[in-house]
């Protein structure tokens, strides 16, 4: 162990779409693990309400906080669709704690879902990257290879198949689709009045910062 340690149950570390936040040590389930935060945007304002970035973490109809400030090490935190922790919103207080709803262990990474309105805008067009949505892609895949192998001859076919990645096409939409609906889609899901609304934060950014 370092001689300096921390008494947080976290670090920043390397996960499979750039940057993540991991367990250091056991967290309870119930845990606050850390406070998502930044300078509160008031909607009603023309200046904050054209402030645009990936960590949008929007609270009721008026607030949002951007965390997009280095302080903020809760940004780190990836989107699972099968998440470790939730986001805790305090409408009243505006704040937002990261929760554990399962006991983490040390290693692990924490994430939390950052909503549907955030999936469909941000990471369906892309491919999620989670464990859950990864290990889904790769059965299906197999299934797929399954049903080609069980139909055709062996050798040559078997090779064809494993050519056409259907990983490689979703990446390659990545580009028009984000580039293009970045701000209108942003400034909608902020302004859409989402209950447990999520952080406006995407991998693409992420991983250019991690490289
Ligand atoms: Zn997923």
């Amino acid at each position: 162990m370092p001689a300096i340690s921390s008494d947080k149950p976290y670090r920043i570390g390397r996960s499979k779409t750039g940057l993540g936040l991991f367990a250091t040590k056991p967290i309870k389930k119930g845990t606050k693990i850390i406070r998502y935060f930044g300078p509160m945007l008031d909607c009603r304002k023309e200046k904050d309400d054209a402030i645009e970035n990936k960590y949008l973490f929007q609270i009721n109809g008026r607030w949002t906080i951007d965390g997009s400030v280095r302080k903020n090490i809760a940004r780190y935190i990836n989107h699972s669709c099968r998440p470790n922790a939730e986001s805790d919103v305090s409408a009243r207080k505006r704040t937002v704690h990261i929760r554990a709803i399962k006991n983490i262990a040390p290693g692990e990474e924490i994430n939390y879902d950052y909503g549907t309105e955030y999936f469909k805008e941000y990471l369906k067009p892309i491919g999620c990257k989670c464990d859950s949505c990864e290990r889904k892609r790769a059965k299906q895949r197999a299934e797929a290879r399954a049903a080609k192998t069980s139909t055709a001859k062996p050798a040559a076919k078997v090779k064809k198949a494993k050519a056409a990645k259907p990983a490689a096409k979703a990446k390659s939409k990545v580009a028009s689709v984000s580039s293009k609906s970045r701000a209108p889609k942003a400034a909608s899901n902020r302004r859409a009045g989402a209950k447990s609304a999520a952080p406006a934060k995407a991998s693409p950014k992420k991983r250019a910062r991690a490289a």
